[in-house]
């Protein structure tokens, strides 16, 4: 099979994650992939924000580990990015990120829907309790739709993150995925279809075939990510991911080199 690029890949640098971009890169390598991008977690302001990227004094080390990679397998492209998150008032911290190095892209993501409660994080599931999973839901897309309209992005990560622990609204939702949808095709963002979900309680590549429609409809183009946290997970149910993409109606996905985007066939 013809595996696309995958864009979504994490490094030990998070603290959550194994492995040095070469390891990832040889696992590309023998899948066959001809290209893959580095997306880590971005430092923050400040080192102790969480305990869940990479600080802030190590951002070089990466961008120079991801250039040994592509010294060491000249037979992939290989490109150099972030997964940053969004959260309202941090977008000079983000241009100023952006300006740091000479990113392929950028990856905005949505995990904080408050200040303090990063929504994913297992640590942190008993804060679903007692809240009503469409409060949680909405508060989500309200973000995700300002991290969209902010401009300072080129892709969307899992955009329905909050289905991640299998907890859903018990009323109709999709609603919810308009006012992002509209923003993300305004700022001409792709969609990072992203096969981790299928690895949590949620069995569910990210986005679900719903929303995939929905954005198909309006025009979004997808990335492929696996968001491998580990070598072993370049690439990861990307047979899946193309069967879910071509029945919502895509046949082409996009790659990005310095922040600009080509379409390619699926
Ligand atoms: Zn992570
Ligand atoms: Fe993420
Ligand atoms: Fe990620
Ligand atoms: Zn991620």
């Amino acid at each position: 099979m013809n595996f696309p690029a995958d864009y979504h890949i994490h490094t030990w640098m998070c603290q959550h994650a194994t492995g040095k971009p070469v390891e990832y890169a040889a696992a590309a390598a023998r899948l066959g992939l001809r290209e893959i991008g580095f997306s880590d977690h971005s430092p923050m302001a400040r080192d102790d924000f969480d305990n869940w990227r990479m600080r802030l004094d190590q951002l070089d080390e990466y961008v120079e580990d991801v250039r040994e990679a592509r010294r060491r397998h000249p037979e992939l492209s290989i490109r150099l990015a972030l997964e940053i998150d969004y959260l309202p008032g941090f977008e000079d911290w983000i241009r100023g990120l952006a300006r740091r190095h000479p990113w392929d892209y950028l990856i905005g993501s949505v995990h904080y829907i408050t200040d303090t409660w990063d929504v994913d994080n297992p640590a942190k599931k008993a804060q679903w309790q007692g809240r009503d999973p469409l409060e949680v839901w909405t508060l989500y897309f309200e973000r995700l739709t300002r991290a969209a309209a902010s401009g300072l992005f080129d892709i969307i990560g899992h955009p329905d993150l909050p289905k991640k622990f299998g907890i859903y609204p018990s009323t109709s939702y999709t609603h919810l995925y308009r006012p992002f949808l509209a923003a993300a095709r305004e700022h001409k963002l792709a969609i990072d279809v992203n096969t981790a979900g299928l690895r949590k309680e949620c069995r569910e590549i990210y986005p679900g075939p719903e929303f995939l429609k929905m954005a198909w409809e309006q025009g979004l183009p997808i990335t492929f990510g696996s968001d491998a946290h580990a070598p072993g997970e370049v690439g990861a149910n990307f047979a899946e991911a193309i069967t879910l993409v071509r029945g919502a109606g895509y046949t082409h996905y996009c790659r990005f080199e310095e922040r600009r985007r080509h379409l390619e066939p699926i």
